[in-house]
């Protein structure tokens, strides 16, 4: 059989089980096992694939039609340039939160040294990118998760950064005072846990219930951080869907001046930053 007859019977299966994108995730199953580039093989209708190589794609292939993530059968993703590795431990990372990313670094551009806390750090993604673009910042990776944890290490090693880590509920074991706080918080509410698409059904439900208003991590956040920021320090933290108001008012009414709220990729809100100055550095 050849790599585009394969692919079209394959993306057609994925279609009936309702995968969102049939063709393009079937011709990356096939490029993960061949090595050859997706286009390519969707194009190819000469090439004879060996009885092996069809044997693999197919056993991904079952895989993905039980909705099972495609990054987690591929167990890698592509985050801020580095490849994570991904599995059921930790949340996928998503293009949004790079943008996220993004602003902490250009925050830390000028700054020597800084000290950085990623609270729910899940795969690390956040705080690894943070530290291989800042080399002079020294950045804690911290989860309340374990399993997360472990994940967050093996990637930390795969990508060479030099971090830290912290098992602890949020700020449980933090030594700061940091001069950055980052977070990907879990932000879904509790009752919309149970109606989401099926590939997020099978991450991590402790990376993505923000409890009953899906606010709980905002909550605690706010009112925590000021205790570990240095004087001027800024808090950096993605945001559901409709919730730029509630948490700006969590940080307005915890002390934190400068909150503004910044759009993703899609024109919706996505991240909030605000800085903390403590009644000590005001006069
Ligand atoms: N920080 C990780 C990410 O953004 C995990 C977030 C989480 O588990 N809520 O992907």
């Amino acid at each position: 059989m050849t790599p585009c007859q394969l692919l079209r019977n394959a993306a057609r299966a994925l279609a009936q089980q309702g995968v969102p994108d049939p063709a393009v995730d079937a011709s990356l199953l096939l490029s993960h096992v061949t090595h050859i580039p997706p286009l390519s093989l969707r194009l190819d209708m000469d090439t004879l694939l060996a009885d092996e190589e069809i044997r693999r794609f197919e056993s991904l292939l079952a895989r993905r039609l039980t909705r099972e993530p495609l990054q987690y059968i591929l167990s890698t993703v592509l985050f801020m340039g580095h490849e994570f590795r991904v599995d059921p431990r930790v949340l996928i990372p998503r293009p949004e939160t790079e943008l996220l990313t993004e602003m902490a670094i250009q925050l830390l551009e000028n700054h020597p040294g800084p000290r950085v806390l990623d609270l729910c750090t899940g795969s690390g993604c956040i705080g690894i990118s943070i530290a291989l673009a800042c080399p002079g910042a020294r950045v804690t990776l911290s989860d309340i998760s374990e399993d997360a944890l472990a994940a967050a290490k093996n990637n930390a090693a795969q990508l060479g950064a030099e971090v830290e880590f912290l098992q602890g509920d949020l700020f449980e074991h933090a030594q700061g005072p940091y001069d950055l706080i980052i977070s990907n918080p879990p932000y879904i509410p509790a009752s919309d846990c149970l109606n989401l698409q099926p590939e997020v059904l099978r991450e991590p439900r402790l990376a993505l219930d923000g409890g009953c208003d899906g606010l709980d991590f905002y909550r605690r956040i706010a009112r925590e951080a000021p205790a570990h920021l240095s004087s001027g320090g800024w808090l950096l933290m993605e945001i559901g869907d409709g919730q730029s108001e509630a948490v700006l008012q969590l940080l307005t009414s915890n002390g934190f001046t400068d909150a503004h709220v910044y759009r993703d990729y899609q024109q919706l809100d996505r991240m909030v930053r605000a800085r903390y100055v403590s009644p000590e550095g005001l006069c």
